[in-house]
């Protein structure tokens, strides 16, 4: 994390800020122009969490922050369109599961406009990918990557659990919690998984070679990176709950079928939000919502409030955590009306950022600066 404010002063004045590269995930992470970005994206079956919040947020953070250098982005937020929750929860209200999605999302979107995340420069949405799933299967089929079997293809992941850093036993909860039903007797390993399935009665259907069907979920976000952004992507981001299985057979999948390692430079795994000492969940009903606190706070103060903290560490959310962040947003914007021009606290801060985003540092040392490092940092992280 970053050192002391003073370390970094002392660097700043050897000039040796002239090139500034970020560090994500305790790695340096070069750029080239533009940075491809893909964060997986929302089901749209109900409202915005603040565990969502966390993860869009911190996001564009790695966004805005890749932009402070000089660098733009490509990012692409997925819209997980085809998937059983989506559809069961459609069908209850009596709505085309299309129809319903589209209203959810517009909820999401006003939520993330309140957050101040820029809007992704590709939405792709998985019923409109289905011909890239179908080409996706077809090149892991012609790669020995994957096998038919009854309107089946199936993904060979015998090796992921050990790519991943995990024991099988662990991989193996993972999988079930996540709907991977690793005891399918039709898979030849438990941790093969679907990359076609023939649909559920009544579920969405489209045409495939293997017969109709539906796209499995880590071969959509597979297909739609691969048709938006490519075989490569600078930072693959997501929830924590997503490196496993989500994120490791996206990856696996597109190193497959492009035979280019590694496809993601580097993963973001936001840390997970918890409530009550359990994790935030739909499923659950365990849930803080962020139209709540936007009723209560600035779009600001919650993403200061989201921010003032590591992004890789899971946290307990408290009412008061949103008070607290308040008060830290008016004392910054206190120091950002005063005048004067610290080119060393300016350095600092933005060290900080890049500093594998340490929020919580570049925000303290702008407040005891003050001037052009604070309204700097309040433009760089939209905390205006
Ligand atoms: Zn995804």
């Amino acid at each position: 994390m970053a050192g002391p404010m003073g370390h970094a002063v002392q660097e700043s004045s050897r000039g040796t800020s002239s090139s500034e590269t970020l560090t994500l995930a305790g790695e340096p992470l070069p750029l080239t122009i533009p940075a491809r970005m893909y964060v997986c994206g929302i089901t749209p079956y109900d409202v915005t969490h603040l565990g969502h919040a966390s993860v869009f947020v911190w996001t564009d953070v790695v966004r805005r922050v890749v932009r402070m250098t000089g660098v733009d982005t490509v990012l692409t937020r997925n819209v997980t369109d085809v998937d059983d929750v989506l559809t069961r929860a459609a069908a209850e209200r009596g709505r085309p599961y299309e129809e319903f999605g589209l209203i959810q999302e517009y909820f999401f979107d006003r939520d993330m406009a309140a957050l101040h995340v820029r809007p992704p420069t590709h939405a792709p949405h998985a019923r409109h990918h289905i011909e890239h799933v179908v080409r996706l299967a077809s090149a892991l089929l012609a790669t020995g990557a994957a096998y038919e079997r009854d309107g089946h293809v199936f993904f060979h992941g015998s090796h992921v659990p050990d790519a991943a850093g995990l024991t099988a036993e662990a991989a193996l909860a993972l999988s079930s919690e996540y709907g991977d039903r690793p005891d399918d007797p039709l898979r030849d390993d438990p941790f093969d998984v679907a990359v076609w399935r023939p649909s559920g009665a009544g579920d969405p259907a489209w045409p495939s070679p293997w017969g109709p069907g539906r796209p499995g979920w880590h071969a959509e976000c597979a297909a739609m990176s691969l048709a938006t952004l490519g075989g490569v992507v600078d930072v693959l981001a997501g929830g924590a709950d997503l490196a496993f299985p989500h994120h490791a057979y996206q990856v696996a999948m597109v190193e497959a079928a492009t035979g280019v390692t590694r496809f993601a430079r580097r993963q973001v795994h936001v840390g997970t939000v918890r409530l009550d000492g359990a994790k935030m969940a739909k499923a659950t009903g365990n849930l803080v919502l962020v139209s709540d606190l936007l009723s209560r706070a600035s779009g600001a103060a919650v993403r200061l409030m989201l921010l003032d903290r590591s992004w890789h560490q899971a946290w307990e959310y408290h009412p008061t955590a949103l008070d607290d962040a308040t008060q830290l947003l008016e004392e910054l914007y206190a120091a950002g009306g005063t005048r004067g021009t610290a080119e060393a606290a300016e350095a600092a801060v933005r060290a900080a950022l890049l500093d594998d985003l340490d929020v919580s540092t570049a925000v303290r040392i702008a407040i005891d600066a003050g001037g052009d490092a604070a309204r700097r940092l309040i433009r760089t992280l939209a905390l205006h």
